[in-house]
């Protein structure tokens, strides 16, 4: 599932090959993604030039010429792709763009993800942005902040990352190698963080997310770049996935510890060292 970073990267990317382009065109294929296309979404987009690029949590957003705004999301396995000339579509391209700097296409095998056409006045009123939490990179996300938010919440400190309403982006790969950078074991009770703690956290969001957006975002079943680059940060994962291994700098007995520990919650994967995190 393309996450945080992935999605930055997309972002990114198109906004440098597509710039201020103009959108000449639509084909919708397939409306039937997670939300249906709407049906004026042709009309309302087409003549339009893109003003400027966004992205808000896992969102992201286009702005055009007429105030509108083209939201995707690219659920579990949506890809967009740059093409410079036509070209044949391919298997799962439900929506094709003509613009005058090239064809974006959005491809999506499992049809999870979304294109909308919204006011950008309205964004915020939308039920997907309403009760979107706060980005990690948003200055207004401290330590103070997160003690305050976590103060009655009993739940293990992993799953409370994964909370969307909370802090919005942060997927599961991303919670287990923040929680190592800070020191934290995964089930710790949220509420039971320090300040000191929740700065470290935060420190950690931040530090694994940019890393991983340096690198082009991890490349993991079916993400890949738009201009069809695979990204490669999952080789820089710290305990992801590591199962057995020891942690980047860890100093603990490996076969008396047996390394990177998994542990299953919420349904997903944590991984952690019981050696650095407490
Ligand atoms: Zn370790």
């Amino acid at each position: 599932m393309p996450e945080l970073p992935e999605v930055e990267t997309v972002k990114s990317v198109i906004e440098k090959e597509l710039g201020a382009a103009t959108i000449l065109d639509v084909c919708i294929k397939n409306p039937h993604l997670r939300q249906p296309v709407p049906k004026d979404f042709r009309e309302s987009v087409i003549k339009q030039r893109i003003v400027s690029y966004k992205r808000i949590a896992k969102y992201i957003l286009c702005f055009l010429s007429n105030s509108k705004v083209i939201v995707f999301h690219l659920g579990m396995s949506g890809t967009l792709r740059l093409e410079k000339n036509k070209l044949p579509t391919q298997k799962h391209d439900h929506l094709v763009f003509e613009t005058s700097n090239g064809y974006m296409i959005y491809n999506d095998p499992r049809r999870f993800g979304l294109c909308l056409c919204l006011d950008d006045k309205e964004i915020f009123e939308n039920r997907l942005f309403k009760n979107l939490g706060i980005d990690p990179f948003d200055k207004n996300l401290t330590g103070t902040w997160l003690k305050k938010k976590l103060e009655k919440r009993s739940l293990a400190i992993k799953q409370a990352l994964l909370d969307q309403a909370l802090i919005a982006g942060i997927g599961n790969i991303y919670a287990s190698e923040a929680l190592f950078l800070a020191g934290i074991l995964p089930m710790r009770s949220a509420q039971t963080l320090s300040l000191k703690e929740c700065h470290a956290l935060i420190k950690g969001i931040r530090k694994t997310l940019s890393e991983a957006i340096a690198a082009g975002g991890s490349t993991l079943k079916d993400y890949r770049q738009p201009d069809g680059r695979l990204g490669y940060f999952q080789n820089k994962h710290c305990v992801y996935g590591k199962t057995g291994q020891s942690c980047p700098g860890c100093t603990c007995f490996l076969e008396k510890t047996k390394g990177i520990q998994k542990t299953v919650q919420g349904g997903r994967s944590s991984y952690y060292c019981a050696t650095k995190q407490r």
